[in-house]
């Protein structure tokens, strides 16, 4: 029997809708048992990620938001996803205190933080169609130990 689990959400770009996005992709992941620790992780990289897409992605105009979830055994695959201005160059735009925005105050630590507590993030963007932000974690142990 393969373990896998899929579940879509899609929302509008408001910062009120951050909060039960970040509390829903946390909730979906509770069946692998995972730490709190790993909860939390989770919950700051999917955060950080949502309000790039609000921020950056779209500018605070309200647009759609979605994010893709996938539980494969203890793996959990997250992409949120954004139809925005995209990034020109990932690659800088991943670097520690690179920052579009410094008049808005940020510090440009949002994807430090995603590769900080999520085992692997990869970025997909185009200027003009949007920006992919895939990340996975293995998470909790195995709730059939007599499976294994
Ligand atoms: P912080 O996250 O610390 O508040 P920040 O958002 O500027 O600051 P990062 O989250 O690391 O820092 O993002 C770095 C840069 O990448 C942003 O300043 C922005 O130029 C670009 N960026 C990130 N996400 C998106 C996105 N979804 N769409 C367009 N540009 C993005
Ligand atoms: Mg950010």
């Amino acid at each position: 029997m393969e373990r896998t689990n899929e579940m879509v959400l899609e929302f509008d770009s408001r910062s009120c809708n951050e909060g039960f996005a970040r509390v829903a992709v946390a909730a979906f992941s509770t069946q692998l048992n995972p730490t709190l620790e790993e909860v939390a992780d989770l919950k700051t990289a999917v955060s950080e990620a949502i309000t790039n897409s609000i921020i950056h992605g779209y500018e605070q105009t309200v647009h759609k938001i979605r994010i893709e979830c996938k539980i494969v055994c203890q793996d959990f695959y997250i992409t949120v996803i954004d139809y925005g201005k995209g990034i020109e160059d990932v690659k800088k735009a991943m670097e520690p205190l690179f920052t579009t925005k410094p008049e808005l105050e940020r510090s440009g630590m949002g994807f430090a933080f995603m590769e900080a507590f999520m085992d692997e993030v990869v970025v997909v963007s185009k200027p003009g169609e949007g920006t992919q932000v895939h990340m996975k974690k293995t998470m909790g142990r195995s709730s059939h130990p007599f499976e294994d």
